[in-house]
């Protein structure tokens, strides 16, 4: 997907003539040496993924507003003789909810699924851009409560409740923008992580999920006639605009061919 768009942009400025982008498999406790080695080659950018996205928090010598709000840092960019921690996830998350859905999050009523990394990401992208309001609901309640807690500072003055996930759909926000950031659903076999006809009226269903395709939650959503997208475009989206970071090229030049390679390399 990056190497698609740099060759496109390598066509048009023969600054990006040499640029390549790699995949490295780092064991997390080399991390440190890792950061540092890619550092002394003249490497401008990493990307990071689990479980290097929090790790890296303490090892970057500037930290931008949404990873420190977000714990997490998914884009490194070199800076002085040290690396600037950003992070792309929730741009990503709400690019791609407005390309392929047509909706902002600022005045929508969002429900969360999911309390880890990724739904940190997207609790802190709604309540910068300002929700009207977040739900969240997760399996495991321990893990609901500490991200609750990790939200409450960021808040002001947005609701944000914990969904029971056996209540009734009386007790539950109507409209809602669903969004899936759990793992249920990486598997065909899955069960969803919610039942989308326990609302009493869904607006949209995001799932951040894109291999497969359509997991059995947007099934769901095609069935009951809602508006439904996976989650290609986030990940496009919050690559995008990564290269954006290091090529100071805008995100939105570059996303459709990141979106046709990434389409073709998952056999869409
Ligand atoms: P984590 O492991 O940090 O969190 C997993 C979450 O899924 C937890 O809330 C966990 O609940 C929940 N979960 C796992 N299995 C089930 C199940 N069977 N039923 C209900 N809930 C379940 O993963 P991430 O936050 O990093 O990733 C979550 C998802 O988001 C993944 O599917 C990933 O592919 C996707 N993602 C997509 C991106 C994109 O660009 N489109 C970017 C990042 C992530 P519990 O607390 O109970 O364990």
């Amino acid at each position: 997907m990056h190497n698609a768009a740099l060759d496109g942009l390598a066509r048009d400025d023969t600054r990006f003539a040499g640029w390549r982008y790699f995949p490295f498999d780092v064991e997390p406790g080399m991390l440190p040496a890792a950061l540092g080695l890619m550092r002394e080659r003249g490497f401008r950018g990493v990307n990071l993924t689990v479980p290097h996205k929090v790790l890296a928090v303490g090892l970057v010598s500037e930290l931008d507003p949404a990873a420190r709000e977000a714990g997490a840092v998914n884009t490194l960019a070199s800076a002085g003789s040290g690396w600037r921690g950003l992070n792309t996830d929730g741009y990503g998350l709400a690019a791609g909810i407005l390309g392929d859905l047509g909706l902002g999050l600022r005045g929508a009523t969002v429900v969360l699924l999911g309390a880890g990394g990724a739904a940190r990401a997207a609790a802190v992208e709604c309540l910068r851009a300002g929700c009207a309001a977040l739900w969240v609901m997760n399996r495991t309640r321990s893990n609901l409560d500490s991200l609750l807690a990790h939200l409450a500072p960021l808040a002001g003055g947005t609701p944000v409740r914990a969904l029971d996930a056996g209540g009734s759909a009386a007790g539950r926000p109507a409209g809602a923008i669903v969004i899936n950031a759990t793992s249920a659903g990486l598997r065909a076999d899955d069960p969803p992580p919610a039942d989308l006809g326990g609302f009493p009226g869904v607006g949209a269903v995001y799932d951040m999920i894109y291999n497969p395709p359509r997991t059995r939650l947007l099934a769901q959503a095609q069935e009951l006639g809602l508006p439904h997208a996976n989650g290609l475009g986030m990940l496009v989206h919050q690559g995008a605009k990564a290269l954006e970071i290091w090529t100071g090229i805008p995100a939105s030049r570059t996303a459709p061919a990141m979106r046709a390679a990434a389409a073709k390399a998952l056999g869409y």
